[in-house]
């Protein structure tokens, strides 16, 4: 910044005019002073001198007149006379002139006394003179040596001495004064010199220190002009940018109205200048207000987005404000005019200057409620299960998880995990249909959450599994007392609509105890202790222990060795021979699968389908199982031709049916290995086709149409009526091993087997017995009149080698022809 306290050129050009005037007067002053000192002083010391040649003058004339007067006298030389006038004349000039020269002299006493004195003294004189003249030398001589004369002469003399020595005093006196003079003057200048001296000092070096000042004041405005000049350019150039911006602007803004008033959305263009916001018709339209109540303030706005989430937009917008970024974007809830809610998605476009500077934001509300609903509502069906409305496996497995982390906090919380599974649900949901299933399910819940506090949580974990936490319990005791409740508490016949249904549940307890880290794990251990339960009869709880936990690590290590016997294919094939009761001859096999566990050998399929089942697996093994059969008899077919009748029994789960390509596959498997369909049977489990009946219907007439056999397995452990089963195509009937084997020694199996056999055949099916142990079974078998007969009264399953050696050369005869009426084994 400039000084503005300094004076400016002309201030300093009085200032030295000013000081030079006064220097010169001094220094005039001076001079003259000087010079008039020296000219008064030259001057008074003439005087001076001259007063004191005066002084002496008047004394040397005076003696002189005397002298000249007497020699004269006494001489009588006219010369003398002469010099005697001579001198009087220049006495009174002498007189004449120190008058002049000091008038205060004309009164002084001792002249005025010499005047008259020197008037007789000069009358006695020139009489003396007149005496000579006129030859009377005696009497001259007389007057002037007389005494009178003497007198008149000593009173003169004094006189006059005293008149010179006036003189002289006043002569002395006028020096002394002018000596005082000078050493005053003396005095005045050496004040004066160095006065004006400090003062020129002064002055210069304020002069100095204005110049230095100026200088620095044109630096810093000529830096200043040049920065003006800099900034004049700039902003030339900057309007003339913003003219082409704003021409642009124009345009956009003429497109950005033209898009406001087309679309539906509330279009806002906000002027960081003004804080003015334009909006478009849309936020009325959208929002319910009339024109008048949308003021267009940037506070109006602020104003109606919901406290809640004001805070978080308006930093979101100074962000993008601040930041280099164009666009911004949130979600928030904007109040109506009816003061309720919409959700709405706001998007906004930074408008900046070349510097960088944010000038507007130009943007967008879309009014999202309906979207945000459907949100919601998914985020709530993601949670909840949607036909009890109960929390879902996954929030269910999330709060468990919260336990667990309270547990690990906290020492004296304990929690327990319920897993209840409806007993036989599924026939329920098969007779009854879907929609009372869901019924069920329903009432289930209220009856559920009847028994517990509102602080446990409730899940469905699909199908007919429930689970439940219960929070903060005392002991274990506390849960089974809970699992009690629930069993009571559905023991009470569910009324679904004209239907009175009885259910029971099989519950599965794991406690927090067992301080596991993973929801999973407490699941699993209930789900464990919840199998354990339907194992042991349904209808109860049973409360995870570490046995449970080690045959669930067994069944686990088993799913795993499954998967790899899948994989290197280690499953076999034994084939068990079938029988003519008839003929006693061998009639087919049963194939049946083994599997060569490389550590435990030779497993049976007890130990290892109902896994293979659960893990979905055994629609795998039954194809490589049939594939296997199919080609293994065909082989034997061709090498022993004696058996071309010989039949193959393959075992299929129900599942097949369900696929629908199943036939195509059958097709493919006779195809590939050239077996006559009449040589395969196909066995399929009596429970297997009620569970799955209407699929099993077109996949039986499909296979029948190919004229693949087809038999019922295991008759007698399902829950269907001959009569159900008339309408499939099936050849055969399989009674089950079960009441084969006692029906030598219970008559109520022998019954049985004998009803079986009467009824089967009335609907022209053959029979076969399993399980066939004893000669008496065999011999009660023939008389009932059963057809075929399989066990290891024959022989056990065997691998094919040893299955090859019954039909080398021709099927073996089994029983005796000859005691073929008494059974006797061959
Ligand atoms: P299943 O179809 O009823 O097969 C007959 C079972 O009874 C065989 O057991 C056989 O070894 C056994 N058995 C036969 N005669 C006698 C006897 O006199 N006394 C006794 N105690 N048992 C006898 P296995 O081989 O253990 O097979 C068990 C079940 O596994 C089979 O019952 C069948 O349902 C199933 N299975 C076997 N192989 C397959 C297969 O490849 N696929 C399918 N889906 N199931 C199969
Ligand atoms: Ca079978
Ligand atoms: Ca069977």
């Amino acid at each position: 910044m400039p000084d503005r306290t300094l004076p400016d050129g002309r201030f300093t050009f009085r200032l030295i005019v000013g000081m030079f005037l006064v220097s010169c007067l001094v220094f005039g002053g001076l001079i003259w002073h000087v010079f008039h000192s020296y000219r008064v002083t030259r001057q008074i010391i003439r005087q001076e001198m001259r007063l004191k040649e005066f002084a002496w003058e008047i004394v040397y004339l005076d003696e002189a007149l005397t002298m000249s007067a007497r020699i004269a006298v006494l001489t009588l030389e006219p010369e003398w006379m002469e010099r005697y006038y001579r001198f009087e004349q220049q006495f009174d000039e002498v007189i004449e002139e120190a008058q002049k020269l000091v008038p205060e002299v004309r009164h002084n006493q001792a002249v005025l006394q010499a005047a008259g004195t020197n008037d007789k003294l000069v009358a006695m004189e020139h009489k003396a003179i007149k005496e000579v003249e006129e030859g009377r030398f005696e009497e001259a001589q007389e007057i002037l040596f007389g005494g009178a004369y003497g007198i008149q002469k000593e009173i003169y003399a004094d006189a006059v001495k005293r008149f010179s020595d006036q003189l002289r005093i006043r002569a002395e006196e006028i020096l002394s004064g002018e000596h005082d003079r000078a050493v005053f003057s003396i005095a005045v200048i050496s004040v004066l010199i160095p006065l004006l001296f400090f003062a020129w000092t002064a002055v210069l070096f304020v002069l100095r220190r204005w110049q230095l000042a100026v200088q620095e004041n044109s630096r810093l405005a000529e830096r200043r002009l040049m920065e003006k000049e800099a900034a004049k350019e700039a902003l030339e150039m900057d309007i003339s940018e913003r003219k082409k911006a704003e021409e642009a602007l124009r345009e956009s803004q003429t497109r950005l109205q033209l898009v406001a008033h087309a679309t539906n959305d509330a279009v806002w263009d906000w002027d960081f200048r003004t804080n003015q916001v334009w909006w478009n018709d849309g936020i009325c339209a959208i929002f319910g207000y009339q024109p008048s109540e949308v003021i267009s303030d940037s506070a109006w706005w602020k104003d109606h987005i919901h406290s809640g989430d004001r805070d978080q937009v308006t930093s979101g917008v100074h962000a993008a404000i601040e930041g280099r970024g164009e666009f911004w974007s949130a979600e928030y809830r904007f109040r109506r005019a009816d003061n309720t809610y919409a959700y709405v998605y706001n998007r906004g476009y930074v408008v900046r200057e070349s510097s960088g500077k944010a000038i507007r934001m130009i943007g967008a509300i879309v009014d999202i409620s309906d979207r945000k609903q459907v949100e919601e509502q998914l985020l709530h069906d993601a949670f909840h299960d949607l036909v009890t409305g109960l929390p879902n496996r996954a929030l269910f497995i999330d709060r468990l998880g919260r336990s667990i982390g309270r547990a690990k906090r906290r020492s004296d919380y304990l929690f327990a995990v319920l897993f209840i599974d409806v007993d036989r649900f599924k026939v329920i949901n098969d007779s009854l249909g879907h929609a009372v299933g869901d019924q069920l399910l329903k009432t289930i819940t209220e009856r559920l959450l009847s028994s517990l506090r509102p602080s446990d949580t409730l899940a469905r974990f699909g199908g007919d599994k429930f689970t439940v936490l219960l929070e903060d319990i005392g002991d274990v005791n506390d849960a089974t007392r809970v699992a009690d409740r629930i069993q009571k508490e559905l023991t009470v016949p569910f009324n679904l609509g004209k239907q009175e249904v009885f259910i029971t549940v099989s519950i599965g307890i794991s406690q927090s105890a067992t301080g596991y880290d993973q929801p999973e794990d407490f699941l699993r251990d209930a789900e464990t202790a919840m199998y354990r339960a339907k194992t042991l009869g349904r209808a109860r709880y049973q409360v995870f222990d570490t046995e449970m936990h080690a045959r669930a690590v067994s069944l686990l290590q088993m799913e795993t060795d499954l998967r790899r016997a899948i994989e290197r294919n280690e499953f076999e094939v034994y084939y068990q021979p079938i029988i003519s009761l008839k003929t006693g001859l061998l009639s087919g096999f049963e194939s049946l699968v083994r599997w060569r566990h490389p550590q435990r050998g030779i497993l049976l399929p007890y130990d290892f389908l109902p896994i293979l089942q659960e893990m979905g697996l055994i629609i795998q093994l039954d194809h490589h199982v049939l594939m296997e059969s199919c080609r293994q008899m065909k082989e034997w077919q061709k090498k022993f031709p004696a058996c071309s009748s010989v039949n193959m029994n393959v075992n299929l789960s129900a599942k097949h049916f369900a696929h629908p390509g199943f036939s195509d596959f059958v097709d493919q498997v006779l195809q590939e290995t050239g077996l006559n369909p009449k040589t395969l049977k196909l066995e399929i489990p009596e429970s297997g086709i009620m569970e799955h009946a209407e699929f099993v219907e077109v996949a039986l007439v499909q296979l029948k149409a190919k004229k693949v056999s087809l038999s019922i397995d295991d008759f007698g452990t399902g829950n269907s009526s001959l009569s159900a089963i008339h309408r499939f195509p099936i050849e055969t009937l399989k009674i089950d091993r079960s009441f084969v084997s006692m029906m030598d020694q219970k008559q109520e199996n022998l019954e049985i087997v004998r009803a079986i056999i009467v009824l089967a055949h009335n609907l022209s099916m053959d029979v076969v017995a399993e399980g066939i142990e004893t000669e008496p079974q065999l011999v009660l078998l023939r008389d009932l009149g059963c057809e075929y007969g399989q066990g290891f009264l024959f022989s056990k399953p065997v691998p094919s080698k040893t299955a090859e050696g019954f039909l080398s050369p021709s099927p073996k005869q089994f029983i005796a022809k000859t005691k073929a009426s008494n059974s006797r084994i061959a």
